[in-house]
């Protein structure tokens, strides 16, 4: 998904960060210390390369963000946007839960997806254990209601609306009942690793000087997207942000061999090309839905328009963030499709689009 908005952010930067942090060493899933390599790779089959100045690829495992983290951390507890409290905390035997204990019941367990209630107390859903309580000192960062932002799509806004004010509340940082060689530490404190990507952008304007981002992310993650822009107004409110929110895919009929383990060799193969993918990639875009749905005639269609060999001479234009949401309309690129099909370019937004697709 991320490929369909290579040509945002002015054109001037594509930036691939990967949230690192937290994953484990699994038989059969990507070590997490490879990953990086991993994702850059395949990116590089779709023309997207880590070699292009205008294209960053980092991790929050790399050393000089880890470093970057610890010292904004550290620097915010001197200042007082984090603070030390000692609470009572309910834990696994896991460790993927952490959280105070009068948060179990204000938070309710519809929202509480890691835990469940029983007859005799909490438990974890994933190791089973029951929740087990202690009195800990703990590091906690007081976020305000996230402010208003341009969010695209439209309609995706009033759910933007209903979670801002979610942020408004006091956050557990460190984690103490969780430990693993490779987590971040402020003083004596294990971080969240869920908190360690939540810097990325102040990183990255202070090592790139961008100030303005459009921040790609599921339907399913908007919260989290709410939570980043409350943490950079309070930490560094020069950022601007725009929120681009995505569709989930659902691959439906699978009979054409596309699935969730599906590599981009893979899809070269059933595409024919690179940009093959891409405007697959692009028409897969439904920004009327939450859920978009595969259409398996999209590639039949595509791979007539790339037999085609159409050549357009259009100088190539950074893409407006205004401009996004029409110049990914699937009926639009259908319709550039179409045209192509009958080798009868004649429209200037037609071949606008198809640039913007596959340049
Ligand atoms: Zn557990």
């Amino acid at each position: 998904m991320v490929n369909c908005i290579y040509r945002l952010c002015e054109g001037k930067r594509q930036i691939f960060p990967i949230n690192a942090r937290g994953l484990r060493d699994e038989p059969g899933k990507v070590e997490p210390s490879t990953l990086c390599d991993k994702y850059s790779d395949e990116l590089e089959l779709l023309g997207i390369s880590k070699r292009s100045p205008s294209v960053i690829i980092f991790s929050d495992r790399d050393s000089e963000y880890t470093e970057f983290l610890k010292s904004t951390i550290g620097e915010g507890i001197k200042s007082g946007i984090y603070s030390y409290t000692k609470q009572r905390i309910s834990y696994c035997s896991c460790g993927k839960i952490e959280i105070p204990t009068f948060n179990l019941d204000s938070i309710g367990e519809d929202r509480l997806k890691l835990a469940s209630r029983t007859q005799s107390g909490w438990i974890c859903k994933f190791c089973n254990s029951e929740l087990y309580e202690s009195s800990d000192r703990t590091l906690v960062l007081d976020l305000d209601k996230a402010p208003k932002v341009h969010v695209i799509p439209m309609f995706q806004i009033p759910k933007y609306e209903s979670v801002r004010s979610t942020t408004s509340r006091t956050v557990l940082i460190s984690r103490s009942h969780r430990s693993h060689a490779n987590d971040v530490q402020v003083e004596d404190l294990t971080i969240d690793p869920d908190h360690c990507w939540q810097y990325f952008l102040n990183y990255l304007q202070a090592k790139y000087g961008i100030n303005d981002f459009a921040v790609v992310v599921g339907v399913n993650q908007i919260h989290f997207a709410a939570q980043l822009v409350s943490l950079v107004k309070l930490t560094n409110p020069n950022i601007k942000i725009s929120i681009v929110v995505t569709p989930l895919i659902n691959l439906g009929d699978l009979s054409a061999g596309i699935n969730r383990e599906t590599t981009t060799r893979q899809l070269i193969h059933i595409l024919g090309s690179k940009i093959g993918i891409r405007i697959f990639l692009a028409l897969l875009v439904q920004w009327s839905r939450e859920i978009s749905n595969i259409c398996l005639s999209d590639i039949d269609l595509i791979k007539k328009c790339l037999d085609a060999k159409v050549v357009t001479n259009l100088k190539t234009e950074a893409l407006q963030l205004q401009d996004f949401e029409f110049s990914f309309h699937r009926q639009n690129i259908l319709r550039l499709l179409k045209f192509i099909r009958q080798r009868s370019i004649k429209d200037g937004v037609a071949s606008r689009i198809i640039e913007t697709i596959t340049t």
